[in-house]
């Protein structure tokens, strides 16, 4: 049985992709061919597809957040929540998803790169921050406004916008000593550079999903096999010794 050690002197950056939640019964773009309603789920995520059919891009949205509303965490995301609870502020998450989880499981130090389903933002981005929404609206007249009476949008990083919180994930990776990366196919960038950022400041890193990413060759080991089943028990941390006296 493979194990990864935790050091009592890591600082550990863990990045998660859709494929950790593919056990709670959330498909990958790829898993589901990449096709939704007929349409390529590359062409409904942009800011183009918001322009000019915000009821396709809504209608994809309510369903995503219909789906997530149904799943549970699976034993990895608990697996994570559970290693956080052990190393405190050592512990830091990023994830490319946009469903809550890694919350739901207990994750507290985690940062949501790509948006969340369970929010929505002003379209014409006056300034206003994200509002909470869980709606699943069948038209678009029932999408609510913004205070400037834009109409809302989900709070999601269509392809081709600026990922969040790119400052913190940056000084995060920078002081990292361990960096695992789970559940993602190395395809979305910034998110596929994160292994080489941390590598070149000397971090060892692993990656655990059930195929190869395409930037394997950067990481230090491979754990292959799915999430859920791989995760609980795979972390071996060292308790810190207290300082003679
Ligand atoms: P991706 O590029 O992250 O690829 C999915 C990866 O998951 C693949 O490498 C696959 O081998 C791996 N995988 C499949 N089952 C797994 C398992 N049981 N355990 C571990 N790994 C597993 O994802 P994508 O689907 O191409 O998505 C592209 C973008 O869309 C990313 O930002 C992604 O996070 C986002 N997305 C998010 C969700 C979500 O929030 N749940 C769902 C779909 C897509
Ligand atoms: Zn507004």
């Amino acid at each position: 049985m493979t194990s990864i050690p935790i050091h009592a002197n890591d600082r550990v950056f863990v990045l998660t992709g859709a494929g950790i939640s593919a056990e709670s019964g959330l498909p990958t773009f790829r898993a589901s061919d990449g096709l939704w309603a007929g349409h390529r789920v590359e062409d409904i995520c942009t800011p183009e597809a918001l322009e000019m059919n915000p009821a396709l891009v809504w209608d994809f949205y309510s369903k995503r957040r219909a789906d997530c509303a149904k799943a549970a965490p699976n034993p990895a995301h608990i697996a994570l929540a559970e290693l956080e609870a052990k190393l405190g502020e050592r512990f830091f998450l990023c994830t490319q998803n946009v469903d809550d989880l890694h919350e739901r499981a207990g994750s507290h130090r985690l940062v949501h790169m790509h948006g969340e389903l369970a929010k929505s933002r002003c379209s014409e981005d006056c300034g206003a921050p994200p509002v909470e929404d869980h709606g699943v609206y069948a038209s678009l007249s029932e999408v609510g406004r913004c205070i400037c009476g834009a109409r809302l949008r989900p709070h999601i990083v269509f392809f081709g916008e600026m990922p969040l919180e790119m400052g913190r994930i940056q000084k995060e990776i920078d002081r990292s000593t361990l960096m695992l990366v789970i559940g993602t196919s190395g395809s979305v960038y910034p998110a596929a550079n994160f292994v080489h950022w941390a590598s070149r400041n000397g971090a060892r890193a692993v990656y655990i999903g059930p195929e190869r990413p395409l930037n394997a060759g950067a990481f230090t080991a491979i754990v292959e096999g799915k999430a859920g089943a791989v995760l609980p028990g795979l972390f071996v941390v060292e308790e810190s010794v207290p300082p003679a006296q």
